[in-house]
């Protein structure tokens, strides 16, 4: 299970009764917050920070311990910071400030010097926040009453952006394929990925695959078949093209557990050895956690397990998603999302279907894939961009909607949604940003989650949503 360490501040000037009334206060919000969290998160007091050495001793701690996820630090009384500089330094994991009290409200009454001297977040905190900026440590910031709802609603936001930050400090992904022949945006700097974001991605010959793949006995398939029985609707009487998918995910997931791989890509373009682009192969894997890019995307595909990590436990889909054709109809415009097969089951409205049909690109046989609309509501479309000196997030706020109209020639799963703040605005603020036409959708998070990824990843994000206006999206193109 994973933790958050609560790490207090305070210093010797108080006396040794303060410390201990302190340390029991310290006691008493960990518990309550422990008892709040424990679904995402434990969360676990440390001994109160009240020197250099100590400071750096209790970090040791949240760096070393494997299940530790990230760090709740406040200050009950003044902390000088200095103290913290050392342990600050040598920390490599989330961190949150919460600023707040363990008293709610003020004692009229009896408030005097000691209460004064006790309870000081207001003054302790600033100091903090100080050399938290100072040493440009990136870092989430929560104010509120530890018992307000709020505040641990922002804790718990916290902790699972921490969570979804340890996973891809881990993640694996592997590329079947390289990225596709003369295509940009999803082409990025691997050695950056995993600096930044932890990503081991590596390159695998999609043959390395095959050969797994081909020894996939009768007994595997028939097993996959029934898991894909009872989970879709067989539509198509090609059952054998059904089972060359079956054959295939069980190849993956031999694969993955083999080498520790949460996500992976592959290309249309070098499928040698298969007889068809994986499809509901691929959309099974999604619907499970693992991460998907088509052509070679490592980055989205990273994205989309990273992200699919964070809305654990969080109602709602998430997955990848490509920008594909517009209904421009004036003021009723929408946005028809969709890839070749690799839309995520997540996304179905109604139970999917399984069908056999041309895919008019490529020269393989028909693939099988999965066929659904999809969920209707409140989502974030988020893509990632390699700058050439830097990573950059797009994060736009869209609402998923009914399609207007049945499509029955149209053999894929398809995700309709409405731009906004508008459709001009937010199509011209997704090309200003350089936005990519793949991306990761949820309706499981929100802005909030995004942009706290960012600021403790240290990425760049730039959003779009109800507070755009043209003028705003336009001066993105001025961003160098
Ligand atoms: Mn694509």
């Amino acid at each position: 299970m994973s933790k958050l360490y609560f790490l207090v501040g305070s210093q010797d000037l108080y006396g040794a009764e303060t410390l201990k009334q302190v340390a029991a206060d310290n006691k008493k919000m960990a518990k309550f917050m422990d008892g709040k969290l424990k679904d995402i998160v434990r969360v676990e007091l440390l001994p109160t920070v009240i020197t250099s050495a100590s400071c750096i001793e209790q970090i040791r701690k949240v760096n070393d311990d494997d299940d530790c996820v990230g760090v709740i630090t406040w200050m009950h009384t003044f902390s000088p910071a200095k103290m913290w500089i050392k342990g600050l330094q040598m920390l490599q994991k989330p961190l949150l400030h919460l600023h707040t009290q363990a008293n709610e409200k003020l004692p009229y009454d009896s408030i005097d010097m000691d209460f004064m001297n006790l309870n000081q977040a207001a003054h302790g905190d600033r100091e903090y926040g100080f050399i938290l900026s100072r040493l440009r440590i990136p870092h989430e910031v929560v104010v509120g009453y530890y018992e307000h709802k709020e505040t641990i609603e922002a804790i718990a936001r916290f902790a699972r952006v921490a969570k979804a930050i340890a996973y891809s400090k881990s993640l694996r992904v592997a590329m079947f394929g390289n990225n596709m022949r003369d295509v940009a945006v999803t082409d990025g700097d691997r050695v950056e990925s995993q600096i930044r974001y932890g990503w081991e991605v590596n390159y695998y010959a999609i043959g390395d695959l095959v050969k797994i793949i081909d020894k996939v006995t009768k007994k595997e398939i028939d097993a996959k078949m029934e898991e894909y029985e009872s989970l879709y609707t067989m539509k198509t009487k090609n059952v054998e093209a059904v089972r060359e998918q079956a054959k295939y995910e069980v190849g993956f997931e031999k694969f993955f557990e083999k080498k520790g791989i949460g996500a992976f890509t592959d290309t249309f373009q070098d499928l040698y050895g298969l007889k068809q682009l994986p499809g509901i192969a691929a959309q099974n894997l999604m619907a499970k956690g693992i991460g998907f890019g088509p052509e070679g995307d490592y980055k989205t595909s990273a994205l989309s397990a990273v992200f699919m990590k964070m809305a654990e436990g969080v109602k709602g889909a998430t997955g990848f998603i490509e920008d594909y054709t517009y209904d421009l109809t004036k003021g009723k415009e929408l946005e028809l999302a969709a890839h070749m097969l690799e839309v995520s089951p997540a996304f179905a409205a109604t139970k999917p279907v399984i069908d056999v049909l041309p895919l008019s690109i490529g020269d393989r046989e028909d693939p099988a894939r999965l066929i659904f609309d999809s969920v209707q509501g409140d989502a974030v479309q988020v893509c990632m961009t390699d700058m050439g000196d830097r990573f950059r997030i797009i994060c736009a706020d869209v609402e998923i909607v009914k399609q207007p109209k049945k499509m029955p020639k149209l053999p894929v799963a398809r995700i309709m949604w409405k731009l906004k703040p508008d459709f001009k605005t937010g199509a011209a603020g997704w090309l200003y940003a350089g936005g990519a036409h793949h991306a990761v959708i949820s309706t499981a998070l929100n802005r909030e989650d995004v942009a706290m990824f960012c600021r403790l990843t240290g990425t760049e994000l730039i959003t779009i949503g109800d507070d755009s206006t043209m003028s705003s999206v336009a001066k993105l193109a001025e961003w160098r």
